[in-house]
């Protein structure tokens, strides 16, 4: 039995690479350094990967931004707006990298960044392959080959890893019509050969095919597509060992045309989808390896080892042990890097941190299990064995997780008023009467910049090295500032910036109970941006208010409306590590419930503008298409829950990133905000569209410009923006705001878009 990993977490147990590359692009670090970073951090994983005895450890894993840009950049995937960077001939090839990832603002070029969304149902962003009609393939960049032969010359011999063909195209994005970019797969695949060749030159034994599409629902032409592509790649380099990963759900229907594959080897995710194992079993080709996916690479759960084993047994006893390989479910990218490293047991109790495994002990347990399965009989592998155990029985009956109140709460559900009093057309009325606000109301998501400055008091306060009291004060003088600055622009609606907020999940899941953090469990979520998702372990509820203290403060300085600020409880849910012991139905109804208290107090405070975000709501969908009702059911409802206590006249907004409708309008619109805010600027007002054909009746406040990159809009393309929406939407509907928060952004960019924005708003009133 062999092991092997997917993929190892990149950012570093410290996040050196953050650090490294905001260093970098803020010319307070060299190339060299940056360089010298990253190579330390691939040096480190393989070691400790190695050390722990995995026997195929993975490169190009490593990625400076993400692993699908690198890809674009390999088979030189690269828009033709980039021209100018590449021109100059000061620019290297990672600027280049670095330009197509966030934008290029340099001596009077302007180039926008590529877009960004999200890879399936994770928290993690890729960048989005663009194609054109005609697009052109040629191999670019040489990571790959460079990457596996650091490695060997590490004296570690790794298996590389790429983004299969087909599953890359599927990742794009046509930016022309009619064409389909399927049909590129003919222009591509040399350039994927080429990498073969190169690779089979340096001795390279197994590469690594992900292919996560093979878990979704696929047309006849994907499904050709992935026959041609694999029939090709056999063809030329049959004596690679190709192994082709698939994750994040089943095989299910495309079971067969995955058996019909010509490839050494097929990783199946048993974490999320266990069930599958019988059929796979049953239906597998002669002489394929099959990879368990059996430790999961999305959750922190410790693995049941007795359970594992199980499935691990039927599988030897049907094919043997020399066919089978035990890895984890998918890439480590989406676990923390290493739970020794949480040692404050005030953060992340003695008993909580024993049920937990982040990615190196993740790999310790896919080793553990293997040698487990092969009946291998040592004392210190029995004490494993046995530890893993009590760790089980530990969560079982752990009293820190179950709270009877909570669980009668939520069997009474049903009695909780999950409408609003009126239809939207009423509250409609009576909001415009009590709140005032002119047309194309101008607005922002919530976040104003975190300064290092704002970081830094959280810091010391949690070194103690300041007062509760004395954090306060700095936070309200932030909140002070925030509130005169929206004043002195001219915005409508104002926020009060959640300079108190870490992020927006973990604030709050720091104030629930039945949630544990850790110090140092980061996850890449894009780019340098980093996210330590809180740990769901038990029943949760509010023993507090979480926010009312700092939204009443800042209302309490301005005669304008202030909205209050809430991560919604399908945001909440699918950002953190969620307990498996119960469905994610009912820890999601628990959450509700908890904002639902919350958006009662802050009404009570005399709040009349709550917005509750809810980002997360389309990523969470199912990946294949039947499980979506099911879903959509309790997370709207969910929604609805914590949203409809309130009165007519308060107004609820919502707050959704990466807004592509077009499937589940309805349930948006089931929501019933009184306005909700999307990410529209980059795709240029096109994710609209759906919102006029499906007539929505609420208002809605398309992203006028985008967040995620330091460029500053201009009033103009704002204004041009704008008159597209009034095409699609009728005004009286219209907020203008931008694409998302502005935490990640500096004050000086902020304010000079801002003031834009506002600008554009006023030239809109007037051109109505
Ligand atoms: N209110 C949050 C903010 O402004 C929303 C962030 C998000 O949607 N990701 O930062
Ligand atoms: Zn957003």
């Amino acid at each position: 039995m062999q092991t092997h990993n997917l993929g190892y977490p990149r950012i570093g147990s410290d996040r050196e690479l953050k650090k490294a590359c905001e260093k970098y692009w803020t010319g307070k670090a060299s190339v060299e350094e940056l360089m010298i970073t990253s190579k330390d951090i691939r040096h480190q994983n393989w070691i400790t990967q190695k050390d722990l005895g995995i026997d195929w450890i993975p490169s190009n894993d490593f990625s400076y931004y993400d692993q699908v840009l690198d890809m674009s950049l390999m088979v030189g995937a690269i828009p033709k707006r980039y021209n100018q960077v590449i021109l100059d001939k000061s620019n290297t090839e990672l600027d280049l990298y670095f330009a197509m990832a966030r934008g290029y603002q340099k001596e009077g070029i302007d180039i926008k960044a590529m877009e960004m969304t999200k890879w399936f149902d994770t928290n993690y962003h890729y960048i989005v392959p663009e194609f054109e009609n005609n697009q052109k393939f040629s191999l670019f960049s040489t990571k790959v080959i460079d990457e596996y032969l650091e490695a060997k010359k590490a004296g570690i011999k790794t298996k590389p890893v790429i983004v299969g063909p087909v599953s890359y195209l599927l990742l794009g994005k046509e930016k022309e019509e009619n064409f389909n970019k399927l049909d590129l797969i003919k222009d591509i695949l040399p350039v994927y050969l080429e990498i073969l060749h190169k690779l089979k030159k340096e001795g390279v034994e197994w590469v690594q095919f992900d292919e996560p599409f093979l878990a979704l629902d696929l047309d006849a032409k994907a499904k050709e597509t992935y026959q041609y592509a694999y029939k090709e790649i056999h063809k030329q380099f049959p004596y690679i060992n190709k192994i082709l990963t698939t994750y994040f759900d089943g095989l299910k229907d495309n079971l067969h045309l995955a058996f019909s594959l010509p490839v050494q080897a097929l990783h199946v995710d048993l974490a999320r989808c266990p069930e599958q194992l019988d059929e796979i079993l049953g239906n597998i080709p002669e002489k394929l390896l099959l990879s368990l996916g059996i430790v999961d690479g999305r959750n922190i759960w410790k693995n049941d080892f007795d359970k594992s084993l199980k499935l691990i047994h039927k599988a030897i006893s049907k094919i043997g042990e020399d066919r089978i390989m035990i890895a984890p479910s998918c890439s480590l990218l989406h676990s923390p890097v290493d739970l020794e490293l949480e040692t404050d047991t005030e953060a992340l109790s003695t008993e909580i941190k024993n049920w937990l495994a982040f990615a190196k002990q993740k790999i310790d347990e896919v080793v553990t299990l293997k040698r487990l399965a092969e009946n291998e009989n040592t004392p210190e592998l029995q004490k494993k064995l046995q530890e893993n155990k009590n760790a089980a029985t530990s969560r079982k009956t752990s009293t820190l997780i179950h709270n009877e109140k909570v669980k009668e709460k939520i069997r009474n559900i049903e009695k909780v008023e999950d409408k609003r009093h009126s239809v939207f057309s009423q509250r409609k009325k009576k909001q415009a009467k009590s709140l005032q606000l002119p047309l194309f109301t101008t607005t922002t998501i919530g976040s104003f910049p975190q300064t290092s400055e704002v970081r830094s008091w959280r810091s010391k306060l949690k070194k103690r090295l300041i007062t509760p009291l004395e954090y306060e004060e700095l936070i309200k003088k932030e909140i002070e500032k925030a509130i005169r600055f929206q004043e002195k622009i001219g915005i409508d609606v104002l926020v009060h910036g959640e300079f108190e907020r870490n992020d927006m999940v973990e604030y709050f899941g720091e104030q629930l109970e039945g949630v544990a953090f850790s110090k140092n469990g980061w996850v890449q979520s894009y780019g340098s941006r980093c996210v330590k998702p809180p740990i769901i372990y038990g029943d949760v509820f509010r023993p507090n208010s979480m926010t009312v203290k700092w939204s009443s403060y800042a209302q309490s300085l301005t005669k304008k409306h202030v909205k209050g600020m809430l991560t919604g409880p399908v945001t909440i849910l699918q950002w953190s590590f969620v307990r498996d012991d119960q469905p994610r139905k009912e820890t999601c109804f628990q959450i509700a419930l908890a904002i639902r208290e919350e958006v009662l107090d802050l009404e009570r405070a005399g709040i009349k503008v709550i917005q509750i975000d809810e980002p997360a709501i389309r990523e969470g969908l199912p990946l294949r298409k039947k499980d979506w009702k099911i879903y959509l059911e309790w997370a709207i409802k969910a929604f609805r829950i914590a949203s409809c206590g309130v009165k007519d006249q308060t107004q609820i907004h919502t707050h959704m990133c990466y807004s592509e409708f077009n499937d589940i309008i309805q349930n948006i619109a089931d929501m019933d905000a009184d306005v909700i805010t999307i990410e529209c600027s980059k795709s240029d007002m096109k994710l609209l569209n759906i919102f006029s054909e499906f007539k929505y009746p609420n208002d809605i406040g398309p992203g006028v410009y985008d967040i995620h990159s330091p460029r500053i809009p201009s009033k103009k393309e704002m204004v041009s923006l704008l008159q597209k929406a009034i095409k699609s939407i009728p005004v009286e509907q219209l907020w203008i705001n931008p694409d998302c928060g502005l935490k990640t952004r500096g004050w000086e960019e902020t304010e000079k878009a801002l003031i834009e924005m506002v600008s554009a708003a006023i030239e809109l009133r007037e051109q109505c």
